[in-house]
């Protein structure tokens, strides 16, 4: 148990650093050309506002929740997606008074109880964004623009948009009642889960894993076909933006998403030809939920996009990820004298913005020699006892292994000009 990470987590090792800062840059710009500020919530808040915002008949409430309670008796449950949190902290910080439409974003870990797979795990990390304050239908096709902005620029190809409407507490109830009546005599077949939702909330069958639910579902009564003229314009307006756009989709009128909160607009993008896990990002439109979570009654829409998820599909899809040297300078001292010269020099070249490293543990100069080349740095710098004598050192460009002396007063500068200040931060 000492030795083993718990089921489900990942240790993002070093090595693969790189990719998860290359990939929150990228977010991260992208958020901010939208015009999405970041908002950071804690990592656990009131189980209620969970149950309260996802939704009680939810998979995520029902069955994939990390709640606890605290020494105060209070129950909390770390958190399972961003949305909730995110409207919470919009009430709480009265961001409502603010001019609308407010846009936010997240990023970072999420926790869910699901059965891990590969692209599936108990902690995982999401990238969301969430604009609030506007039901402009154009607003919900440039989130999905958003994002199929931000996957294109990772390289992501072969991505497929599938849109749907699950309407609005006008058209619902109608779809709802339509569904029961399909579903009446089938009850008995549901799986037991399905059965406890038929009452509650029958639209979730639509959205079952198991098969034989879904034969029993195929023919239902789609939302599509039962919506109100508001819901109806609104989907069409979507579909004209997407057009306007160039961003191909598809209508799948049995999409509902596993979140309750959603209304009229629903979508998922999904990468072709990566396996089961092909979800790569899905949102959607939640007029209600702020005003459920005891705010205003004002519109929101949102998306959330996987980060180890995208990693895979990239990985999977053969893009790779430029990774960066190490470290600039290696310096290769040797004796006792020579290597408090070196730490000297390493402090210096850091506080000058370069990225220096040095050896530690008494080296040979070959194996110096050896460290500096896996660090893929641009030069060594080598000072012995002679090279001290003459208050000078070697500087070995890697490139070429051409050496030459430098007067160590001058080193500093000579490698700060030779490998441009900063270039590696
Ligand atoms: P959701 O919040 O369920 O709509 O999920 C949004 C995105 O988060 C999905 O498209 C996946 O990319 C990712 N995701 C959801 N659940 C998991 C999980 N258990 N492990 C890894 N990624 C996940």
């Amino acid at each position: 148990m000492l030795t083993t990470k718990p089921r489900g987590t990942n240790d993002i090792m070093p090595a693969d650093i790189s990719k998860w800062y290359y990939l929150e840059n990228v977010l991260r710009r992208v958020a901010k050309q939208y015009g999405y500020s970041e908002l950071r919530t804690p990592v656990f808040e009131h189980t209620e506002l969970f149950q309260r915002g996802v939704g009680e008949t939810t998979d995520i409430v029902e069955k994939e929740m990390y709640t606890f309670t605290d020494r105060g008796n209070r129950s909390l449950t770390l958190r399972p997606e961003g949305t909730a949190p995110t409207v919470r902290s919009f009430i709480e910080n009265k961001l409502y008074a603010d001019p609308q439409p407010t846009k936010l974003f997240y990023l970072g870990p999420m926790f869910r109880y699901d059965r891990p797979q590969a692209g599936r795990y108990r902690q995982f990390h999401q990238f969301g964004v969430e604009a609030i304050g506007s039901c402009d239908p154009g607003l919900d096709a440039e989130v999905i623009a958003m994002a199929m902005d931000i996957y294109s620029r990772l390289g992501l190809k072969d991505l497929t948009v599938q849109l749907n409407s699950v309407g609005c507490p006008q058209c619902r109830p109608v779809h709802r009642e339509e569904l029961q009546k399909f579903l009446a005599d089938k009850k008995d077949r549901l799986c037991p889960t399905c059965q406890g939702r038929f009452d509650k909330n029958p639209l979730r069958i639509l959205d079952c894993k198991s098969k034989e639910c879904q034969n029993l579902t195929a023919g239902a009564p789609a939302i599509a076909e039962l919506l109100c003229d508001d819901c109806r314009k609104h989907l069409t307006k979507v579909q004209d933006y997407l057009q306007a756009f160039g961003i191909p989709f598809h209508l799948d009128p049995n999409l509902v998403r596993g979140l309750d909160y959603y209304t009229q607009t629903a979508f998922e993008i999904a990468a072709r030809g990566i396996g089961a896990q092909s979800s790569v990002g899905g949102g959607g439109r939640y007029d209600g939920l702020i005003e459920q979570c005891g705010g205003p009654a004002i519109p929101g829409i949102g998306y959330a996009l996987g980060l180890e998820r995208i990693l895979l599909t990239m990985e999977q899809q053969g893009i790779t990820i430029p990774t960066e040297a190490k470290a600039q300078v290696f310096i290769a001292a040797l004796g006792e004298k020579a290597q408090l010269q070196g730490a000297v020099l390493a402090q210096k070249l850091r506080q000058k913005g370069l990225v220096a490293e040095r050896d530690y543990l008494d080296k040979s100069l070959k194996a110096q020699l050896k460290a500096a080349d896996r660090l893929r740095v641009q030069y060594t710098v080598i000072i012995g006892e002679d090279e001290l004598k003459n208050k000078q050192a070697l500087v070995r460009d890697m490139n070429d292994s051409a050496q030459i002396g430098v007067l160590l007063d001058k080193l500093e500068s000579y490698l700060a000009e030779k490998i441009g200040r900063g270039s590696n931060e």
